[in-house]
């Protein structure tokens, strides 16, 4: 039996909810479900920490949520909203004395070391973080023998990464996924899925598609995430999705014996 644990560390699209600016319903919300960090979620198994993304709420979402260590991070994408956060990780680093490893694409990894060229150019200034990176060669692949299974989406016209670990699939920032990787997520138990508004869009599915995308799957729980304030507050959407299908919120825990 292997026990697993997601905590979602963030469900908002890039601009956050509440907006800067914004008084809609969402926005104004006291609920706190309705209070939504930039994308991201750490999934442990047994005492192995991966963290999915490090958007620009990494520094909050850590200390709220009482997170000292990490293990890995993984990269679904090079979107400012999912990487912008990195160099808040410097304390981990320093406490752990190596090198952080970031599991990414070859193409996430040429815009992490331009967007944190400074780890590259003054790496020997002191409190710089430091950086390993590890590019997905295969689809399988471990880290510290946590078997995890990339799977391949599309964003729009870029190329995204979803994973399947243990029990879990985690998807987002998606508008297309072919039948076959599909085929990746089946028999999971959690599926997190990208759901930006009711509205669609050139990159992001929409309620619709996303509704459509988890009856394919046929993951028996879904967690709609990356969602924006287009969207009613959480309290009346829930009351709209199907069985199976809820909202992520900020915060939440799910624990899996698998
Ligand atoms: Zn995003
Ligand atoms: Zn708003
Ligand atoms: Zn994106």
């Amino acid at each position: 039996m292997i026990e697993q644990k997601i905590t979602i560390l963030g469900s908002g699209t890039s601009q956050g909810i509440p907006v800067i600016g914004c008084h809609c319903a969402s926005c104004s919300s006291t609920d706190s479900k309705d209070k939504r960090f930039r994308t991201s979620a750490l999934i442990q198994v047994n005492n192995i920490r991966i963290l999915i993304d490090a958007g620009p709420d990494l520094r909050m979402q850590l200390l709220t949520n009482r997170i000292e260590e990490i293990d890995a991070v993984l990269f679904t994408h090079e979107h400012q909203d999912h990487t912008a956060g990195l160099d808040d990780l410097r304390p981990i680093i320093l406490k752990q004395k190596k090198g952080m490893p970031l599991w990414c694409s070859s193409q996430v990894q040429k815009r992490l070391e331009e967007q944190y060229s400074y780890t590259i150019k003054n790496a020997n200034y002191p409190g710089v973080p430091k950086f390993q990176y590890c590019n997905f060669e295969e689809d399988h692949f471990e880290i510290e023998g946590v078997k995890i299974v990339r799977i391949h989406a599309k964003h729009g016209e870029l190329d995204v990464s979803g994973f399947r670990i243990g029990a879990i699939s985690y998807l987002t920032d998606l508008n297309y996924i072919s039948d076959e990787e599909l085929e990746k997520v089946k028999g999971s138990s959690l599926l997190i899925l990208g759901c930006l508004r009711r509205e669609s869009h050139y990159s992001h599915f929409n309620l619709e598609e996303a509704i459509e995308l988890g009856r394919k799957s046929r993951v028996p729980r879904i967690l709609f995430t990356h969602l924006s304030h287009h969207f009613e507050v959480q309290s009346q959407l829930t009351r709209a999705l199907p069985k199976g299908i809820e909202l992520a919120y900020d915060g939440q825990i799910i624990e899996i014996e698998y």
